[in-house]
This record gives structure tokens, sequence and C-alpha cells, in this order.
């Protein structure tokens, strides 16, 4: 009898092990989600996750990635100037601007300055401005999305979309098959002959829609009784900026003032990110993403949330209200993504491409340290001083995200040596308030610095594009005026971002471990399975993801 119960036991074991060496064959295919939606919040804090979590909703979207996804709670820009342009490179290349060049949004070449996605060699598709003519030629690495593209042999579709042409263009990499942005003057998505000669069919018949008018129609006021916004400071402050207009002084805000006439307007509205999500769900149909064997790439940045958050601060009422609404947008999203792609079959990341400084007033009137200095006027009262001295014009080219350029034109014609200039504006540069260090950015190894601020400055720093003298303010201090705020510095209110993963293979969980915003484009990698980007730093965050 026991020799039985053995010869069946190894028989239903054999037979177990012939089915799955027959599943394994049937799935010879690498397990690779259908889909990945990469997202990136523009200026989102780290601390709005848990600032507004009482109020996120049980289905929204930051309650579910945090719940049934995986959060990274100390997840930190490894470089500064932490702005948009380079934010969104080093999500996407898992490198940094030493390494990818996005410096800045902007850095000084020749005489002028250029824009960091830029390229004029190309024109706009769907638009005959300036915005068109751009693609993702001045960033020296690939984007994950590439490494996708190479490792499928071209047979991923790889689509960006964002308002903001840098955050579209950086993230999808250089061999996209699209990358769309907006065009605000005439309110229409575009793209650029580096991805293709014409707009497809659906994209215009989008843009035909003009659909900025619905949302002007409704107008901007809180999604809920204003008095419930206990998390931030009453609405209408005096350091707040007037993005919608000198005469609206707070909610509830009239858009129908802009319809038809101001396509611009609704990127400075929580509508920017709806219109966008609109967008987004039309690319997904109509490109058919996710919807064969071979894994796409969806990378969706939100822009709005930026234009706001600079406008009105972390603490008002317009950016809690924004995030409460993109809380249930991004819901709603997943629940599309759910039916249109398959619960479990994509992967979903958030994080975002930098923080944002409380305004400075704002801090004051509670007795925090904080101020503001101004980058164009420092310059200019740098240029007269130098004037007085060496009698020779403008031999500061540009202070420029905490950078300062010397004129090395001028300081040529005038046989100037550089290093005696640089050594004549940091004493300058030093005695002026707000200002808590400065110093000549071939020295930054010898100067006595906190290791972490160092390596950011390092991480920071391309020898062809970056400036000859770095300043940093004091924390709480900003490149600003009078309103409204900014982000670019080393300090944990630009720096500390949210990093959620959600979706296909993501176990619930969370560390407070402290991680990079360049570990995303490995991990991304490690869980596909393909080559990490060629310029990657960055380290894969898949052993923290393992189920207990
Ligand atoms: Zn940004
Ligand atoms: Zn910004």
């Amino acid at each position: 009898m026991r020799t039985i119960i053995i010869f069946l036991f190894c028989l239903s074991f054999l037979s177990t092990r012939a089915q799955t060496k027959a599943v394994k064959i049937m799935q010879n295919n690498v397990d690779r989600p259908k889909l990945v939606v990469g997202i990136v919040v523009d200026q989102m804090r780290w601390d709005f996750l848990y600032k507004y979590y009482t109020r996120y909703a049980s289905n929204g979207g930051f309650k579910r990635m945090m719940q049934q996804g995986f959060s990274f709670d100390n997840t930190i820009i490894p470089y500064m100037p932490t702005v948009t342009g380079c934010g969104h490179a080093s999500v996407y290349t898992g490198s940094v601007p030493a390494i990818n060049g996005i410096v800045g949004n902007n850095w000084p070449e020749g005489e002028g300055m250029v824009y960091c996605s830029e390229d004029k060699t190309v024109k706009g598709v769907g638009t005959t401005t300036a915005s068109g003519q751009m693609s993702p030629r001045k960033m020296l690495t690939t984007s994950v999305c590439d490494e996708l593209k190479l490792a499928t042999n071209f047979r991923s579709k790889i689509v960006g979309i964002a308002l903001k042409d840098r955050g579209s263009i950086l993230p999808a990499g250089h061999s996209a098959d699209a990358a769309y942005w907006y065009e605000p003057k005439a309110g229409n998505w575009i793209s650029s002959t580096h991805y293709m000669d014409t707009l497809p069919k659906w994209v215009n018949d989008f843009n035909a829609v003009k659909w900025q008018n619905n949302f002007y129609k409704k107008g901007w006021n809180t999604m809920y009784d204003i008095q419930s916004y206990s998390q931030s400071s009453k609405d209408v402050q005096d350091y707040e900026a007037k993005p919608l207009g000198k005469d609206q002084l707070g909610f509830p805000y009239d858009l129908r003032r802009f319809e038809d006439n101001n396509y611009d307007a609704i990127i400075k509205t929580p509508f920017g990110n709806s219109f966008t999500l609109a967008f987004a769900k039309a690319a997904i149909e109509h490109d058919n993403l996710g919807k064969d064997s071979v894994t796409d790439f969806l990378a969706i940045s939100f822009s709005s949330p930026d234009y706001i958050g600079h406008s009105f601060g972390p603490n008002s009422i317009e950016i809690e209200d924004t995030y409460l609404r993109l809380d249930q947008e991004l819901g709603a999203f997943f629940d599309y993504l759910d039916a249109a792609v398959g619960k479990s079959a994509y992967l979903s990341f958030l994080t975002a491409d930098h923080g944002v400084a409380h305004v400075p007033a704002f801090m004051l009137q509670h007795k925090i340290p904080a101020g503001i200095i101004d980058d164009n006027q420092l310059s200019d009262s740098l240029n007269i001083y130098l004037k007085k001295k060496f009698n020779a014009e403008k031999m500061v080219q540009f202070i420029h995200n905490y950078q300062l350029y010397l004129n090395q034109k001028v300081l040529d014609s005038m046989q100037l040596s550089k290093d005696d200039i640089k050594v004549i504006c940091i004493d300058f540069l030093r005695n002026q308030k707000g200002i808590d260090r400065v110093f000549d950015l071939e020295e930054m190894m010898e100067i006595p610095l906190p290791t972490s601020v160092r390596e950011q400055i390092v991480n920071g720093y391309h020898p062809k594009r970056s400036g000859d003298i770095q300043i940093i303010l004091n924390p709480g201090w900003i490149d600003g005026g009078k309103a409204g705020t900014t982000h670019g510095l080393w300090n944990p209110y630009d720096s500390h971002i949210p990093l959620l993963w959600y979706g296909w293979h993501i176990p619930k969980g969370s560390t407070s471990e402290e991680v990079y915003m360049t570990d995303i484009a490995a991990t991304v990698s490690a869980l596909l399975h393909i080559q990490m980007p060629n310029g990657s730093v960055g380290k894969s965050l898949v052993p923290f993801m393992k189920s207990k």
C-alpha cells in the first residue's frame, strides 16, 4: 500500500513538473507588464502625501498607490539645481546633470541662453511657432524609454505627454514614437519633426474640440466648502501672485473670461491636469498602448501644479485643492487603466521633478527665517562694481540656477585672468544678505561643505555647461520677487520628492530608507529586465520591494 502511495505521489509530482514545464514553454516571453505609466507631478513636495492624507479619497490615486503599492518615503534628488528640466531628465535617465548634460531649464551658450529641449534643426508639427522646435537632442544619455526600445528592437511604443515640452520630451527619450506638449497661443497639443511629419488624426480631432472652454465654463471654485481647508492659509494673501487676472483675488475664480480667447490660462488651474489626462486617455486609445504582448511606455507629467505652486505657494488653498482634485482624477485614471489594460497588467510609478520652498513672506509671518534675493539685480550690481574696477561692460554674463557665469569674451579682450576676477566676484557676493556660501566651482572639492551638499553640487556640475561660481543661499531664501515662490537649491523642501510604485509585481509596503531620484530608472530597468540607461548612476530598488 505504502509503495503504491509513494508511486502515486511521484507520478503526481512528475506530472506537476511536466505541467509547469509546459506552462513555462507556453509563457516563453520575458515577464513584463503590458504598459508602464510613469507619472511626474511637477513641483510635488513629498510632504503633500501626508499633509492632505486624511482628505484624499479612499479610491483616489494617492491613497491607492500608498495603500496597495509601495512608497519610498525618503527619496532625495542627489544634485542641484532642482528644476524641471533636470528633474525630468534625471528620473528617466537615472543620471545626473554632470552626465546627462541637462544642467538647468536653460544655460548660457555662446552669447545667449539655450533651452534644455530646444532644437533649431527640427520644425514644429501642428504649429509654426518656435514652441514646436523641440527635441531631446541636448540630453546626452538615453532615457529608460530608449532602453525599452532597444530591448524590444523598437517594437515597444513610447509616448510622452505634458503641457510643458521638457516634461514630455526628456522622459520619452530620443527614440520615442511621439512626445506631445502644449502650445498655449492656439491652444493645441503639438509635436515636432523629430517624431513625426504630421499630427495623427486623433490629435487634430482632440485639438478641434477646444476642451479648454468646457473647463472655463465651470470656473475654479474649491471642491469642498472653503472652510474645510484647514491645512492651508486663509485665501488671498499679499504674497500671492495673480495669474488669473489682477482683479481675481481668490475663490471662486471666474474662468469664463478666457473662453475662446486665452488658452494659456488653463495651465494655471487644476484643469490643466484634467486636460492632460483626457489627452493621455486619447493617446492610450488611439495609439493602442498596452494592447499587445510588447511592453509600451506612457510618460505623463502634470505641469499645472508647478504653475499654481509658484504663484500661491505650498500652503495655499489653491495648492490643497489642486492636490485633492488630482488625487480623484488619478483614481479615475487607474480605474480606466484597469479596464483598458487590465488590473495588474500595468506598472506605474509616481514622483516629482522637484519640490518647492514656502513663500518667504509666509515664513516670516510665522517668525521662520526666510528671504529673497534677485539674481538679475545681483549680477547688475556686480557688473557695476566690476566696471568701476576694470572699466569693462558686462563681465558677468549671467547669474542663473544659482551659478555665476563670467563673460569669457570680455575677459579675453581685456586680457584678464579668470581666476583673479573670480576672487573679486566671490568677495563681493560673500557679503550679500541671504548668501550662505559662494565659491569657485573648480575648487568645490576643497571647500568645507557637508558631504551630501557637496555631492549634490558635484552631480550637478557639467564642465561644458555649468557656471564658474556656485552660490548657495541660506535655508528658506529663494531667488525671486515679491510674490510667489520657487525651487532650485539643495534643501529638503526642494529635493525631497514622493516615490510611489503601483501595479504589476509591486507588493504593498513602504520604507524610509534613503534612496534617490536616480534609482527610479534603474528600478524600472530591473523590473522589465532591460538594460539601464547609458548614463545611469542609480541602483535598483527592487530588493526593497520583495513581499514580506
Ligand atoms: Zn518643475
Ligand atoms: Zn517650477
